[in-house]
Parts: structure tokens; C-alpha cells; sequence
């Protein structure tokens, strides 16, 4: 089969492998019917990732229908169309039973798919605990409407669920790539008072503007300013940090207002400092780290609700015999791209 390969140091390729085989009694094989690329892709690529190994199949954003199951398989069988989750997790430890499956302490627990293991921009992908890792998709529901639900939508809820919104806040969201646009929609749901959405790549905030009319939009040079004139106690009651760029994660705790929760969802390329001296006083409350993706049957069901809609952000679709031309046009963020989808 054609699996995408991470050959060394800023090389992917695309290359011939043999079709994946079920290794525990726990796994599901899943041909992939729809992927995706996520920016995480372009951080292994570009060595940012130091556990990600030379040789693995990259790809964690997919949806598919299950091929096989191991004996010890529950929840899906032969021929289900399902979403497949970014993270891998046992279901049974210590922090999967407290929902915190981004720190499953299994040796192949948190991101594995496509960066420890074989991921799915491929034609066939192996899913370790199928049973946690996968769940169904309703007939309803059609790929791309699922397409991001294991990955960068399972990131927008988890980091709206632990923002505690309520319908009082005015809440800032810095970024708004395709995970902040998934934190948005996610945001939304908790119809909170108002929503500021900071972003400086004009394309970008003219998807807002598009789509999301109600929505505040400002750049980051006016942020600071603008939040304040925006919000009820001078700053913003929420701020979802999912940017990570250079000054972002100053800019979010200098724009929430005291005793606010700051959420950091981004994945930052340098260490950040935590001016402490400069932010006593304002009581802030941080929250941070990668998604714990336990909630996509909760997900999937809001869309099939029609409560979220991410096909907005499927932009551009390509072959995944054409999927080396994806990443040029992704990566280079060429004619207006957000997401690509890859089909069979
Ligand atoms: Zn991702
Ligand atoms: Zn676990």
C-alpha cells in the first residue's frame, strides 16, 4: 500500500509498504477513507518532535471504515465507519479513568499514531485499543463532517471544557488556524456574552468574518486595547491561547482580566517565560497541555445535531497519490488553504 513516510530531517515520502496486520487482540485495522494534514505533521517533519521515529507512516487525522478486529474488540466490527482518535490510551490506568487519556501511561499511551507508530496517510492503519480509539460514525454523519473530530476538534472541545465558559464571559480566543476555528465552534456551544477572536493573517480573519459574523476580530499590535474596550472588567473572563507563536502566550495572560483562566492549547517551537513579577497580583489561573480526546462520541453526536460544522474548513482535496502536492500547498499555506482533506 502507499503509505507517507518521514524518511529523515524535513523529508516525507511517499513509498510502498505492506499492508499493516492486527498485533494485539486489542487492535482494529481501519482503511482509510479520509485524512487529513495537521500542522503537527509539518512539526516531525521539521524535527520539533524528538520521539517522532524515522521510517514511521505519518497522518493522525482520519476517518475510515473498520477491515478487521482483534478477538478482544467490543465496540466496533467489520465494516463500521469510524473516526479515528489522535491519542492511544489503555482506558484502564490511573489517568484514562480519570479522563486525563493524554497521560495513559501504556509504553504507546498519548500521540503515537503517526509519530511512534504508524499513522494513516496511508490506505490502511493500525489502531492500537480499538475500543478507545475508535468510535462510530451514524449514517448521517459523512466523512468529511467527521473528519476532524479524533484530532483538532477533540482539541477545541477539550480546551472549551476546560475553560469553565459560562454565558457571563467575554471570551478571547488568539489564533484562528484550524484549531482555533475548532475552539470556536466548540466556544459557541457555551454561548458566552462575546467572543474576540485575535489574528493577524488577514485570509484567515476574513474566514472568520465570513463565517462567523457575530464574532469580534482584531489583530494582535491592538489586542491588548481592544479586549479591554471589549469586556466588562478589563479583560477578557477567558482566554484560549492556541496560536503559539512568539509573543502569544504573553499577549493572552496581558489580556485576561484578574482570576481569569488562561487555556494553553498552543505547541510552542521555543520555552516561554512566566513573568511572574509582572502578572502578581492578577490571580490568574493556567491551564495547559494537549487534548485529552475522550469526549468524540460526545462529538460526533453534536454533529450529527448540526451544533458543529468543521466542512467549512476543507478548502482543498487531493488523491493520496497526489499527497506530496498537499503538503507544498499546506505547508506554504498557498491559495487561501486551511485544511486539506485526502481521499482514497
Ligand atoms: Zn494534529
Ligand atoms: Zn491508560
Amino acid at each position: 500500500m502507499k503509505a507517507l513516510t518521514y524518511i529523515e530531517h524535513g523529508k516525507f515520502a511517499l513509498q510502498e509498504k505492506a499492508k499493516p496486520q492486527l498485533v494485539s487482540a486489542r487492535d482494529a485495522l481501519v482503511r482509510v477513507t479520509l485524512g487529513s494534514i495537521c500542522t503537527s505533521d509539518l512539526h516531525i517533519k521539521h524535527g520539533s518532535v524528538p520521539r517522532a521515529v524515522p521510517g514511521i507512516t505519518v497522518g493522525h487525522e482520519m476517518v475510515g471504515v473498520v477491515e478487521a478486529v482483534g478477538a478482544d474488540v467490543k465496540t466496533v466490527k467489520p465494516g463500521d465507519r469510524v473516526t479515528v482518535n489522535v491519542e492511544t490510551f489503555c482506558g484502564e490506568c490511573f489517568f484514562c479513568k480519570k479522563g486525563f487519556v493524554n497521560n495513559c501511561t501504556d509504553p504507546h499511551g498519548g500521540w503515537a499514531l503517526g509519530c511512534r507508530i504508524d499513522g494513516g496517510q496511508a490506505e490502511f492503519v493500525r489502531v492500537p485499543y480499538a475500543d478507545q480509539g475508535l468510535n462510530k460514525i451514524t449514517d448521517s454523519v459523512t466523512d468529511e463532517q467527521a473528519l476532524f473530530v479524533g484530532d483538532i476538534l477533540a482539541t477545541g472541545f477539550w480546551a472549551t471544557r476546560i475553560s469553565e465558559i459560562t454565558e457571563e464571559d467575554t471570551v478571547l480566543i488568539i489564533g484562528a488556524g484550524p484549531t482555533g476555528i475548532c475552539t470556536l465552534l466548540c466556544v459557541m456551544l457555551k454561548q458566552p456574552k462575546r467572543i474576540i477572536i485575535c489574528e493577524k493573517d488577514a485570509a484567515r480573519a476574513e474566514f472568520v468574518r465570513k463565517h462567523y459574523p457575530d464574532v469580534l476580530l482584531c489583530e494582535p499590535e491592538e489586542c491588548e486595547a481592544f479586549v479591554k474596550e471589549h469586556s466588562d472588567h478589563g479583560g477578557a473572563d477567558v482566554v484560549l491561547e492556541v496560536a503559539g507563536g512568539r509573543d502569544t502566550f504573553q499577549l493572552a495572560w496581558k489580556c485576561a482580566r484578574p482570576n481569569a483562566i488562561v487555556t494553553v492549547v498552543a505547541l510552542y517551537d521555543e520555552a516561554q517565560s512566566l513573568p511572574l513579577p509582572d502578572m502578581y497580583g492578577k490571580n490568574l489561573i493556567f491551564k495547559t497541555g494537549g487534548v485529552d480526546g475522550c469526549d468524540c462520541a460526545e462529538i460526533l453526536h453534536l454533529i450529527e445535531e448540526g451544533k458543529i460544522d468543521t466542512t467549512p474548513l476543507i478548502t482543498h482535496r487531493f488523491k493520496l497519490a497526489d499527497i506530496e502536492e498537499a503538503y507544498r500547498i499546506f505547508e506554504n499555506r498557498l491559495d487561501g488553504v486551511i485544511k486539506i482533506a485526502i481521499t482514497e
